[in-house]
């Protein structure tokens, strides 16, 4: 089977697909008229499509002519609140919206890749869902967790699933792919100073919420550099913080925002137990008292399966005009997390950096720009996919 070839036939149109989508961007849970484009395209491939699943999602299935496994490959949906500032004649045309993750890649790649395997459906092995999720970058339920509660893991139960990605700052048509943790739970928090106001003249009859706030943002620098493991990655940030109105009033709240992420769930029950710790006992030195709340639904760290990951190393490999390359962790944070923690599976990343076109600019970057020539190699790795891992005796390996 010729998938890349296939992929390179069908090429124009995913592009196309790519630019209509990344003209008419839309934001999580809002994702309907892209939600619509990509129903009626399964459904014109011939494809049993499910709409309105977990919000705006679609399922999409397709059975295999052989008996085999159950394969899932996803694609998320979803656009930022990002003013695009590219230089593209297929600009966005909705203001203050933008494809600016590379989610309209997705769809597309996803969509070639349906076209390809319904081409094979008389060889074609097993069982595939196509998962176009909503909400990715939402944060909280996002988008996965609504698409499992309305069972697209289910019935038949899924046995693999695969998601990439595509990444500005990898170089184009190199496939960056890691065995364990790939991406990390990123946890928010939120502490809420309470002091006593008054006036900025007399401070020793308040509580001032705003020294004692940065007192808990240094010491909070601290449970990373002497309280976490430092052979176990763990980065805390503040992003926020709000108090006051006026600068001779000493205010009675000041808040922090912020984040932490990890990549074990031991570091990351340990460090949400630090944090909170550190900043009500900074508070209570100062006379201060502190709520800490984390957000509920935080997405977990992101686990690719060992052997099936070594697996699909296998089968990327021999995608010609591309390259692996094992990676490292990184610290954002992605919900294809709550589908591998339902079966095993492997996310990965597809680089799509081009200096000579311009496309230098990471993702959620106002000016982000992808290298289009990667698309039939994102489509050819998810079509080789569902149907190396559908067969029964699983991907055949190296050649
Ligand atoms: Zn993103
Ligand atoms: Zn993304």
């Amino acid at each position: 089977m010729d998938f890349l070839g296939e992929a390179k036939r069908i090429e124009p149109e995913m592009i196309r697909t790519r630019r209509a989508l990344h003209q008419h961007p839309e934001l999580a849970y809002q994702e309907v008229e892209t939600s619509k484009l990509v129903a009626d395209r399964l459904e014109s491939l011939g494809i049993e499509v499910k709409r309105g699943v977990g919000g705006t999602g679609v399922l999409g299935v397709l059975v295999g002519a052989k008996k085999g496994r159950v394969v899932a490959l996803r694609a998320d949906m979803d656009g930022l609140p990002v003013q695009e500032a590219s230089d593209v004649n297929y600009r966005s045309k909705v203001d203050g919206v933008m494809h600016a993750c590379g989610h309209d890649t997705h769809v597309s790649m996803l969509l070639g890749a349906a076209r390809l395997l319904t081409q094979h459906r008389k060889e074609l092995p097993g069982t595939v869902k196509f998962l176009f999720q909503p909400a990715e970058e939402h944060g909280g339920r996002g988008g996965a967790m609504p698409m499992i509660e309305d069972g697209v893991m289910e019935d038949p139960k899924v046995d693999f699933v695969f998601g990439l990605h595509i990444e500005a700052n990898r170089r184009s048509g190199e496939f960056g792919v890691r065995e364990g943790a790939i991406a990390a739970a990123p946890d928010t928090f939120k502490v809420k100073i309470l002091g006593r106001g008054g006036h900025g003249s007399a401070p020793h009859q308040t509580v001032d919420p705003i020294y004692v706030a940065a007192h808990v943002i240094l010491a909070l620098q601290g449970v990373s550099a002497r309280m976490i493991d430092p052979v176990r990655p763990f980065v805390i940030s503040v992003g926020a913080v709000h108090s006051g109105t006026k600068e001779n009033i000493i205010p009675d709240v000041a808040t922090l925002d912020g984040t932490i992420r990890t990549l074990d769930e031991g570091t990351r029950k340990l460090a949400k137990k630090r944090v909170e710790e550190v900043a009500k006992g900074v508070c209570k030195t100062f006379g201060a008292s502190a709520v800490v709340e984390f957000e509920k639904d935080a997405y977990p760290v992101t686990v690719n399966d060992p052997e099936t990951t070594g697996k699909v190393v296998s089968v990327l490999k021999r995608i010609p005009g591309t390259r692996v390359k094992r990676v490292e962790a990184m610290l954002g944070g992605e919900d294809f997390s709550r589908f591998l923690q339902v079966a095993p599976g492997t996310f990965y990343f597809l680089g799509s950096r081009n200096p000579e076109k311009g496309c230098i600019y990471p993702n959620h970057s106002s000016k982000f720009k992808v290298d289009e020539d990667v698309l039939k190699f994102g489509a050819a790795s998810l079509a080789m996919l569902a149907f190396e891992f559908g067969s029964p005796k699983g991907p055949s390996g190296e050649r």
